[in-house]
């Protein structure tokens, strides 16, 4: 199969769709790879690298001219015009947040199979897991840069020193973005605190990591409780298919330290901090009632070279899949089905056809 990469347009994105390495991988297996020149830039891979795994440089158009086109994000609006029949599109979509971009592919009849709703059977979303990594590691990493004096925080060091005690980390909600930011936090040497509702899950971050953490159900009285002794809050909470719960509302801040930081990752679903909205890496903070407040939607976007490989490394087999079998390959693979959501005209998920009231 022809499969195209084109350089990624949306305002600061850098990352790319495949690797050098993924592109060797479909070559050796006799597809012909067209990438955009200057498609890895953003994420540190030169044009060079992409031609020795074998892949043909070319404009934008040479790539889009393909049968399959691998991408990182939604098309926008001056990618509309390569949409066209037998068309496929890999890529994360998120139509139910983006009439316009639903509209263009139908109407141009683009077979459309979003990251997002790739889903296996017991439930989780492996091409949309990599980010959560990343965003949960960078989130720690954030928090400790902003709780220095400096640029307004507390002036808290998160491991603290011998003598000294470490600043804590409180974060709610145990999944991806938790875990990963747990492991950060331990690893600079905080203090860690957990909460979660699923008492499965407090079950396993105290089996996998030993007592070295403290987990605690997550209730309003446990936050509360917590929220005096906080350095660094971090949310990470997710209700599939709804907007975070606000488990910190405004009133809750007084009881957080002056100059203590929240990072609430969980701010492209509303965020479960009532305060928090949806900032810039341009201008990432705000204080309210003392607090610094981190809501970066797209934390990844700040390491793209890391999240393009953590990408890749997911959505490779489905690309191979994708590109040995063309369109069939959804009969064969359930996960992948799922991912459907355009086919020659007709929307095929029904989240995105609840959220516009149109037939699925
Ligand atoms: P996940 O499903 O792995 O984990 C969510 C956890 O929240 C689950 O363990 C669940 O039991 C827990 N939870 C639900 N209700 C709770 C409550 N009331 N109190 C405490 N815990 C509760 O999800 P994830 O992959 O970790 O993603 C978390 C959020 O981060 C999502 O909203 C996701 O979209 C977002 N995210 C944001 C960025 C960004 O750049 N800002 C990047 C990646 C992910």
């Amino acid at each position: 199969m022809k499969i195209g990469l084109p350089k990624e347009i949306k305002v600061k994105e850098n990352r790319v769709a495949l690797t050098p390495g993924g592109v060797g991988t479909l070559v050796r297996r006799g597809h012909t790879v067209v990438v955009e020149q200057g498609a890895g830039v953003g994420s540190g891979i030169a044009d060079s690298e992409y031609a020795a795994a074998g892949a043909q440089l070319g404009t934008a158009a040479d790539a889009w001219a393909a049968e399959m086109v691998v991408k990182v994000k939604e098309p926008v609006q001056a990618e509309y015009g390569y949409l066209r029949e037998g068309l496929l599109l890999f890529t994360y979509l998120h139509l139910a947040a983006d009439r316009p971009l639903t509209d263009a592919l139908l109407s141009s009849g683009t077979t459309g199979v979003a990251y997002e709703t790739v889903q296996l059977d017991d439930g989780s979303l492996p091409l949309l897991m990599p980010m959560s990594e990343v965003a949960g590691r960078l989130s720690v990493q954030a928090g400790a840069y902003h709780l220095q004096k400096p640029v307004g925080g507390r002036g808290v060091l998160l491991g603290g020193v011998p003598g000294v005690q470490p600043g804590h980390v409180t974060i709610i909600g145990g999944g991806v973005v938790g875990t990963n930011a747990a492991k950060m936090a331990m690893g600079l040497g905080a203090k860690v605190t957990i909460l979660d509702v699923s008492q499965r899950r407090l079950g396993y971050l105290d089996d996998v990591f030993f007592g070295r953490l403290t987990t605690m159900m997550s209730s309003e009285a446990n936050i509360r409780a917590l929220l005096p002794d906080t350095d660094l809050l971090i949310g990470g909470v997710l209700i599939p298919g709804a907007k975070a719960p606000h488990l910190v509302t405004r009133d809750m801040l007084a009881l957080m330290p002056e100059g203590s930081v929240i990072v609430d990752v969980a701010v492209d679903q509303g965020g479960c901090v009532e305060t928090i909205h949806a900032t810039t890496h341009d201008d990432p903070t705000y204080v309210v009632d003392g607090v610094i407040h981190y809501g970066v939607a797209n934390m990844p976007g700040a390491v793209p070279r890391t999240s393009t490989f953590a990408l890749t490394n997911q959505t490779l087999p489905y690309v191979l899949q994708l590109a040995e079998q063309g369109v069939s390959a959804l009969g064969r693979n359930k996960a992948l089905r799922l991912g459907l959501n355009t086919y020659q005209g007709q929307l095929t998920y029904q989240g995105v056809a609840d959220a516009f009231e149109l037939a699925a």
